[in-house]
């Protein structure tokens, strides 16, 4: 009698920017003679943050990502927490734009050259990634447009999707022309939406901005979690991320979201920030009441739904 497969395990949600190890943080911190911020602190010991808190602490990692190897070792880090979690692969989101341009501390050629030998390397190990590019939302549809205009031309095959973060600041609907282009050269299209925003960002992504995929959606209502059931839509949902993000959402809305047919799975989010892994982001799910055939389902919706293994 055969038994079926247990599928990958996969983190769907982790972003480069927000993956160093804090062990390495703090050694490059203290080389450069700059001081590890306060809300970085508190995260690290697993205090809840308002949102522009969280943003210093992210930025604090994300400025020492100025060279080539910084960027490689990043990647590592996804790649080594997901492998030490007993993973097989990670869906990972980076912003190129912020870091080539907004800031100007490292050139494109480098950014993608790092990211490629940490992949490379996660790849020998038996990990499978991939890359989703990440717009900040409230910088609105012009700054969309300036991302693909800096990858597009020479888009590394390792990249697969296009993804709005940050705050909910603009409307889905603005954001059309940005995904459309997007699409257009072959990339899959996600948002966060329902995490800071209000949940009916969450219907207003799918039925106006056409997304294929929402991170979090932590804040939609019944109806719009039977719409993202009845269409399919996969969730990202990151229990360590959204108890110190949006810790006015409680209880977590995972087992509802579970009950009406979602397809969630769990990803880490900012793990190198709030630390967690994708062991502790199931046993947070457990915690929720989930009983072991919810986790199950959780894994094979991770696997199916992964944009690294397809
Ligand atoms: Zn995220």
């Amino acid at each position: 009698m055969s038994h079926p497969a247990i599928p990958p395990l996969i983190d769907r949600h982790t972003h480069l920017e927000g993956s160093l190890d804090p062990v390495w943080v703090r050694a490059e911190a203290e080389r450069r003679g700059s001081t590890v911020p306060r809300s970085l602190l508190g995260l690290w010991e697993g205090a809840a943050a308002p949102f522009d808190g969280f943003i210093e602490a992210f930025l604090f990692g994300a400025a020492l990502l100025d060279s080539r190897s910084a960027v490689r070792e990043a990647a590592l880090a996804a790649a080594r927490r997901t492998r030490d979690a007993g993973g097989a692969g990670f869906d990972l989101w980076v912003s190129p734009h912020f870091l080539v341009v907004h800031r100007a501390q490292i050139t494109l050629d480098d950014f993608w050259l790092g990211l490629e030998e940490g992949l490379a390397e996660a790849s020998s190990w038996g990990l499978a990634s991939c890359v989703v590019l990440d717009a900040v939302n409230h910088f609105g549809p012009k700054h969309g447009h300036s991302v693909l205009n800096l990858v597009l031309p020479e888009l590394p095959p390792f990249v697969k999707g296009f993804s709005t973060g940050g705050l909910e600041g603009s409307p889905f609907r603005e954001w059309v022309p940005v995904f459309d282009r997007a699409r257009a050269a072959g990339l899959r299209i996600a948002a966060h939406a329902g995490e800071n925003g209000p949940g009916a960002n969450v219907r207003e992504a799918v039925l106006e901005g056409g997304v294929a995929r929402i991170v979090h959606g932590l804040r939609a209502d019944e109806a719009t979690f039977a719409l993202l059931a009845e269409r399919g839509i996969p969730v990202d949902v990151c229990p360590s991320s959204n108890g110190a993000l949006a810790s006015d959402v409680s209880p977590h809305p995972l087992p509802r979201m579970l009950s009406a047919g979602v397809r969630c799975a769990l990803g880490t989010d900012d793990p190198g920030v709030i630390p967690c892994n994708l062991t502790t982001e199931a046993a947070a799910a457990q915690a929720m009441g989930l009983t072991d055939d919810d986790l199950a389902t959780l894994r094979r919706h991770g696997a199916e739904d992964a944009w690294c293994l397809s």
